[in-house]
């Protein structure tokens, strides 16, 4: 019958209508800002950059490679590069970030420099709640507003944030095996060298 489709989704709309009053699961509306629905762990906003352990500032992944400053399709990343470096969360000299800002008036969550960052360093957020006045410097978030635990990555995407702890781990002791592999070596070398040489030929 024509109009048969129009009737049964007026006839669907009518009983969410009506259910609402009884059932909260009827309700496609939340009274916002009081009420929010939780965050799919596939949200995404802004980037944010992850730190290890309790110091942000020692525990920052970043170690200002500008990759994604460059890959950055609306150029809003802006990084000036230390001039010296410093112990990471593992404690190897690293150099880092001296300035790390992002634009979020311009950042469209592409996603790129999450993509090419090298040292999970940089992840999306969830966040979108950001409201301000100040148009320009009100959106341009620094370092240190930018800089999470790893702790909130494994709050707000845990699947992603588990296996980028599992990689890291992985990569972590093939690099100290072979660290190690080379001191070895190295030790090995010297303990030959430092043996006493045979001087001149054999006597009859
Ligand atoms: S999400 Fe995209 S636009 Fe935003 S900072 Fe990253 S690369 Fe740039
Ligand atoms: S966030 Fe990653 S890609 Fe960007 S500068 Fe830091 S280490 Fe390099």
């Amino acid at each position: 019958m024509v109009g048969n489709g129009i009737l049964k989704g007026l006839a669907e709309t009518a009983r969410n209508f009506f259910g609402s009053y009884v059932s909260k699961d009827r309700l496609t509306t939340v009274q916002y800002p009081e009420e929010r629905l939780p965050q799919i762990e596939a949200a995404r906003n802004f980037p944010f950059l992850v730190y290890d352990g309790a110091d942000w500032q020692q525990g920052m992944r970043c170690v200002a490679c500008q990759i994604c400053e460059k890959e950055c399709p609306p150029k809003c990343i802006l990084i000036q590069k230390s001039a010296d470096k410093k112990p990471d969360a593992v404690g190897k000299p690293q150099f880092y970030p001296a300035v790390f800002n992002i634009d979020i008036s311009v950042c469209m969550s592409c996603q790129i420099c999450v993509e090419v960052c090298p040292f999970d360093a940089i992840k999306m957020d969830v966040e979108f709640d950001l409201p301000t006045d100040d148009r320009f410097a009100g959106l341009l978030q620094q370092k240190d507003q930018l800089s999470k635990s790893n702790e909130y990555y494994h709050q707000i995407h845990p699947t992603e944030a588990a296996a980028v702890d599992s990689a890291l781990a992985e990569e972590r002791a093939k690099a100290e095996a072979k660290a190690k592999a080379a001191a070895d070596a190295a030790q090995a070398k010297a303990t030959l060298g430092a043996q006493p040489q045979p001087v001149g030929g054999e006597s009859r």
